[in-house]
């Protein structure tokens, strides 16, 4: 008797071991121990500032691709796989955003071992994608140019924060209502603030065509010289366009994204006599520490600069 219970508990341990070996194995690094802070990556800085004021100090957080540089074309770096891999949760911006270097940010997952909607989430789930013009078939994806969008972004951010680290979802909430509040407030300043401006002279001329979702919702028309960063840039045919658009407007000057070589937008400034009255923020946030250095700051940045600019 005593040796069919010994028998029957050595069994029992057995079969629990190999199940808690398989479940170990099976949730790797996505399971958050008590006292372990979650594990956050994101692809841009932009995503990182709106990630940093829901999870604020409770979460580890790592962006990909940093300040001032494309997000569109990237090349991962080793310490970019290691975060990757280490994280439990992964936000993209998606809508055709990292698609550039042949996909950088789908090889990377694939590397990382992660899984779309299991750890890798794509903050502009909620939007009303708009397309590409020179290829209808393509998100443009800067939706979070339109502040409404952003807000959209930091509710997708939220409600991931709260379910895959639940013991802190009324702290993440708490910041997000804050935060949404502080957006939603220069969003609707922003509705009407270029309708003083007469129609013609509201013309946004940029490098990038990155102001279709900006120019939708605050009523400004948006004139570039290339439409997405992954396509060629600066072509004669593309300044010829431009200049166009610009001949047949009242526009006063141009602007130079942060983000990108203003070579081009210095040949159109000296074909047009404009002036480029000065640079805006759009694929990336400035150096910590200056103007733009946040998502809320970059916007301001961008509506008032944009506001005297075509004034
Ligand atoms: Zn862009």
């Amino acid at each position: 008797m005593k040796r069919i219970w010994i028998t029957l508990v050595a069994v029992i341990a057995m079969i629990s071991g190999v199940y808690f070996f398989l479940n170990s194995r099976d949730n790797h690094s996505a399971d958050l121990t008590a006292g372990d802070k979650l594990q956050v990556v994101t692809t841009n800085s932009i995503l990182e500032d709106m990630v940093r004021n829901v999870g604020g100090d409770r979460i580890e957080l790592y962006s990909i691709v940093k300040r001032g540089t494309d997000p569109h074309e990237y090349e991962p770096q080793p310490s970019d796989v290691s975060a990757a891999t280490e994280a439990n949760v992964i936000f993209h911006n998606g809508l055709n955003l990292e698609t550039g270097g042949n996909g950088w940010f789908n090889k990377l997952v694939e590397t990382s071992h992660k899984k779309f909607n299991e750890d890798v989430f794509s903050a502009s789930s909620e939007v009303t994608p708009e397309h590409l013009t020179t290829n209808v078939n393509e998100e443009d994806p800067h939706a979070w140019l339109d502040l409404a969008n952003g807000v959209k972004y930091v509710q997708v951010i939220t409600k991931v924060l709260k379910e895959k680290d639940k013991k802190n979802a009324n702290y993440y909430q708490a910041n997000a209502d804050k935060y949404i509040a502080k957006l939603e407030k220069l969003h609707h300043q922003a509705q009407s603030k270029y309708l003083e401006i007469p129609e013609k002279q509201r013309l946004l001329v940029t490098s990038e065509g990155a102001f279709k979702y900006f120019g939708k919702a605050y009523h400004v028309t948006p004139a570039y010289i290339w439409e997405i960063n992954t396509e060629s840039q600066g072509t004669p045919e593309q300044m010829q366009r431009v200049l166009g658009k610009i001949r047949k407007s009242d526009v006063k000057n141009l602007f130079v994204e942060s983000s990108v070589s203003p070579k081009s937008m210095e040949k159109v400034s000296k074909e047009s006599g404009l002036e480029i009255y000065s640079k805006l923020f759009t694929d990336s946030l400035a150096k910590e520490g200056s103007d733009g250095d946040t998502y809320y700051s970059m916007m301001k940045w961008n509506i008032d600069h944009i506001y005297d600019g075509l004034k």
